[in-house]
């Protein structure tokens, strides 16, 4: 392309599990195309992670709408994407990232929270519907964040894991009392 672009280069980071991490295998090859060339086209256009429906069709592989619509929702499964109204929002912080001011990553910090009930059934599921400290199956199962979201943890699935309502009470006391 001999046009000079306005726009200043941009990278992206890749954790180096990408291939192997469970969510990217959980969402295919395809899907996990798309979720890179998203990941490329947010970091070019400064979007912080936010996809619009409408560059959708543009950034996937697959000709029709339709096909595009499934691969999307092959990440919203893995819990790779989100959902942000019409639009989608990359949560896969741990494995991709993105150029971005931290003003608006703290704005998507909330946004997962207000998502993090979509990556339950995935965290569950791969936890076998298993409490992970004490291995409970009966009563309410609770998805625990590792590290706190108000230290630092996200939504990621390594930062998830499975909990009991006691377990989980448990150890929300500990973080109390230190
Ligand atoms: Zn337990």
């Amino acid at each position: 392309m001999s046009r000079r672009k306005a726009r200043r280069r941009s990278f992206i980071l890749i954790d180096d599990g990408f291939p192997q991490h469970p969510a990217v295998m959980a969402a295919g090859p395809k899907a996990s195309m798309l979720f890179l060339a998203a990941a490329c086209w947010s970091a070019s256009f400064r979007t912080d992670g936010h996809i619009p429906r409408v560059a959708l069709r543009r950034l996937c592989a697959e000709a029709d709408v339709v096909g595009a619509e499934r691969l999307a929702e092959r990440l919203l499964v893995a819990g790779l994407w989100s959902r942000s109204g019409e639009d989608y929002v990359m949560t896969a912080r741990d494995l991709c990232r993105l150029p971005g001011s931290s003003k608006q990553r703290s704005a998507l910090r909330r946004a997962w929270d207000a998502i993090a009930g979509r990556v339950r059934p995935v965290v569950l599921a791969r936890d076998g519907y298993q409490c992970c400290a004490c291995g409970a199956t009966e009563g309410q199962l609770h998805v625990d964040h590792m590290v706190p979201i108000a230290l630092g943890g996200g939504n990621e699935l390594t930062n998830l894991q499975t909990l009991c309502r006691p377990c989980n009470l448990r150890k929300g006391a500990n973080a109390w009392t230190g």
